[in-house]
């Protein structure tokens, strides 16, 4: 029988300086040993953003400083290099890969600062630089370890859309890529460290998942290659029950399920990519999140059922969150007011949140992330401008700060009283409350709150469900 194969994925601060990356190489190893395995790898924390910085640098026309980014990241991990690699041709070869991924972003940069432009695909490759950097590293700290390792490019296996800065697999032609590349590296027990975040369309341009995308790299090469489970490598014990940065009394949870999982994910539990659990549905693949830093533990799994406690699971909040409300008396008489709006928002691609609307139809409200507000307000002005000439649509309004908050538990339908209780500990805490939804699944209650109150809101149901208890059923 195949030994089972499993699909690692170390984040940003997994992979983060020297004695990070000789842990990540150390798992891999061991797991590598023990079956077959395939890293997948992000940037090391905080380049990305300092690659972003230098690409909108260079488009304010400033080539000197954006180029001084890319001088202080080559820095950065020529002496990572040095202290993790002792081989000295393998650290020369990493060293000449390394010096010409940075020619490619000072060419990029330059280009950029010469036109004043920076179009998404300039910065999908401007972007991407980290994760080819890190990947050839982390390949050498495996060989170190005595396992052959190769790094990987994954837009030689990750065939997407064109949608630069947040791009979507095209699965079938991604599993025949994927499969052609890596099986015959596993067969010659060679461990491949692929890059995240990264793919390429059919046509062979550079694109990027979206940040925070290493994670939907992973699940996206976990099912192409009919891999047993996928891990997520991080900096935190698991999923917690809530965000350990805002509630220090968070605790681990043992089981989760995709429907969860995808729900605290999807309002703002960074922990989890948003799309990480789509690629795995299907083949109902295992996903777990371990602590990198803390590998004996046993971290969350995630799986189509997830454990079987009942009631409220978890916590999260989205901050950043614009609220955007369309109304007035006059859109009573307005036929397909919704549908216009939705399909607008849909057209720029913007991502809505939460939806309440009220009865009488006189307001419609939406929640989108602040990214994505600005450019969904135009296309609604744009779209509703005879209409508000007309004052059939008497405003458009904005609300930029406030957040949501979900409460996400699967079973919670088993459970009377949630909402009320919800609310309840809210009204207790002096916490204003702008709109609710309930999805019909009922496996998470969401509402809007203003931003300030966030953290008062989440210890308030935190405590009010008992989550920080270890005897809460999860
Ligand atoms: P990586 O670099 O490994 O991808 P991220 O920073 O993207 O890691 O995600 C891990 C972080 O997510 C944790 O350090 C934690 O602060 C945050 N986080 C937010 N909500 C949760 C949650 N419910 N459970 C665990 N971590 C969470
Ligand atoms: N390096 C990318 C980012 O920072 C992708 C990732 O870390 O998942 O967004
Ligand atoms: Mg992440």
């Amino acid at each position: 029988m195949k030994p089972a194969l499993q699909v690692m994925k170390f984040g940003g601060t997994s992979v983060g300086d020297a004695a990070c990356i000789a842990r990540a190489a150390q798992i891999i190893a061991e797991a590598a040993r023990a079956g077959k395995c395939v890293a997948v790898v992000s940037a090391m924390s905080g380049v990305t953003n300092r690659l972003i910085e230098a690409a909108k640098t260079a488009q304010s026309g400033n080539a000197q400083a954006a180029l001084a980014i890319l001088d202080e990241l080559a820095a950065k991990h020529a002496s990572t290099l040095e202290t993790v690699v002792k081989n000295t041709a393998d650290r020369a070869r990493v060293s000449e890969k390394m010096k010409l991924v940075f020619a490619e972003g000072r060419r990029f940069c330059e280009g950029t600062a010469l036109l004043r432009e920076l179009s998404p695909r300039t910065l999908d490759t401007i972007s991407s630089l980290g994760e080819r950097l890190s990947a050839p590293l982390v390949a050498a700290a495996v060989e170190e370890r005595g396992l052959p390792g190769e790094s990987v490019e994954s837009s030689e296996l990750i065939v997407t859309d064109d949608f630069h800065g947040g791009a979507d697999p095209l699965m079938n032609e991604t599993r025949v890529k994927s499969q052609a590349r890596i099986f015959p590296l596993l067969e010659k027990g060679i461990v491949p460290v692929v890059t995240g975040f990264i793919g390429s369309t059919l046509d062979g341009e550079l694109t990027t998942l979206g940040r925070g995308g290493s994670d939907y790299s992973a699940t996206i090469l976990g099912a192409a290659l009919d891999a047993a489970e996928v891990i997520i490598w991080t900096d935190v014990d698991g999923v917690l029950t809530a965000d350990p940065r805002l509630i220090n009394e968070a605790r681990t949870i043992p089981s989760i399920s995709y429907r969860e999982a995808a729900e605290l994910a999807f309002f703002g539990a960074k922990v989890l990519h948003p799309k990480t659990l789509k690629p795995v549905v299907e083949a109902a693949i295992p996903v777990w999140i371990r602590n990198s830093f803390a590998p004996e533990k046993r971290g969350t799994k995630i799986t189509p059922g997830g454990g079987s406690s009942t009631g409220v699971k978890a916590l999260t909040a989205i901050r950043d969150v614009t609220l955007i409300s369309l109304g007035g008396p006059g859109i009573v008489g307005l036929p397909d007011v919704v549908g216009r709006t939705f399909s607008t928002i849909a057209e720029v691609r913007a991502n809505v949140l939460m939806i309440s609307q009220s009865s009488s139809q006189n307001d419609i409200c939406f929640s989108v992330s602040s990214a994505d507000a600005e450019r969904s307000i135009e296309a609604l002005r744009k779209e509703f401008a005879q209409d508000l000439k007309h004052e059939k649509v008497e405003h458009i309004n904005v609300d930029p700060n406030i957040a949501i908050v979900a409460v996400v538990g699967e079973n919670m339908r088993g459970t009377p009283g949630v909402a009320g209780r919800t609310f309840q500990a809210m009204g207790r805490e002096n916490v204003n409350i702008i709109a609710i939804a309930q999805g019909s699944s009922e496996s998470n209650i969401s509402f809007v709150i203003e931003e300030s109150a966030v953290k008062r809101a989440l210890l308030a149901a935190h405590r009010e469900f008992g989550l920080h208890l270890p005897t809460n059923g999860n």
